[in-house]
């Protein structure tokens, strides 16, 4: 007896799962600046998304041709690229693509807004991720600016007309960040990412020339960084891991997506800002871009 309702427990899941891929899958783009931005922030909702058949796009501005500490320029940018493709594939997204301004360079230029909403109109976003523009960084201020730039001007035919304009505005989101000023990051939807942690961890390390070489160069601990792959990887996940941990505001959030004993339960999650100058979804619409809210995790 207790196998029937087991079974019949999978067979709701997977009907559940055939709904959701059924039905129109989601467009999903996310715009930083460097080629792992967002590899920290919602790696574990992209790996969600791409299960249930929806389409993931990541996209680097820059090229990442700064982060290192004994190489540069092409051949560095040409390696980050591969590393991303390599994190992309580990998540399941649709695409990781790196696009060729120079790192630490960039500005909220006119030509590469136009290029942004290239990216999103092409990729027919329903939702669009992007980092806030209060950040220590430049890039990250500035891929902020172009990207809450292109919002609004997506649906505006007479720009950038190569490519069609959207009939519907996307709702635009903000990643999670530590900065207070001028006001700190509110998460509106926050998703718990227990169930795909170590996917996440995975993914991120990838990115060897970022956590083994070059982050550990300018924090001073290069020489901590231990050989091999998996001493590698605690070593990461010792240092790094807790990026997803979750805040009291976080906490708070999830008790409404979730409930209650799922909230308490929770460790790791993932939170984003839904920013003003897009779509304004209800609760109804945000639980259909995310259909991820609400699920038994653990
Ligand atoms: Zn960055």
């Amino acid at each position: 007896m207790k196998k029937f309702f087991i079974g019949l427990f999978i067979v709701g899941l997977m009907m559940g799962f055939t709904v959701a891929a059924d039905d129109e899958p989601l467009n999903i783009i996310a715009v930083f600046a460097h080629p792992d931005d967002a590899d920290g922030r919602i790696a574990g909702m992209s790996i969600k998304w791409a299960r249930m058949g929806h389409n993931v796009k990541f996209v680097s501005i820059t090229n990442g041709d700064a982060g290192h500490q004994e190489t540069g320029g092409a051949r560095l940018a040409q390696r980050r690229r591969a590393e991303s493709e390599e994190a992309g594939r580990i998540y399941g997204i649709a695409e990781y693509k790196t696009l060729d301004y120079h790192d630490a360079e960039l500005l909220p230029r006119l030509d590469i807004r136009k290029q942004v909403i290239r990216e999103i109109r092409n990729w027919n976003a329903d939702i669009v991720i992007g980092l806030r523009p209060n950040d220590y960084h430049p890039d990250h201020r500035y891929a902020g600016t172009l990207v809450m730039d292109a919002a609004y001007m997506v649906v505006v035919p007479n720009i950038v007309s190569d490519a069609p304009a959207l009939r519907k505005n996307p709702v635009f989101l903000y990643m999670r960040d530590r900065f207070t000023k001028p006001y700190p990051f509110e998460p509106d939807i926050t998703v718990i990412v227990d169930d795909v942690y170590e996917q996440i961890i995975d993914g991120n390390v990838a990115h060897e020339s970022q956590y083994f070489e070059w982050l550990p160069w300018v924090a001073g601990n290069l020489d901590e960084v231990p050989e091999g792959k998996e001493a590698r990887r605690e070593w990461f996940k010792k240092n790094r891991g807790r990026r997803t941990s979750i805040t009291p505001e976080m906490k708070a959030n999830l008790v409404k997506w979730y409930g209650e004993e799922q909230a308490n339960k929770a460790v790791h999650g993932e939170a984003l800002e839904i920013a003003e100058y897009g779509r304004q979804p209800s609760d109804e619409e945000i639980r259909q871009l995310f259909p991820m809210l609400g699920e038994t995790i653990n």
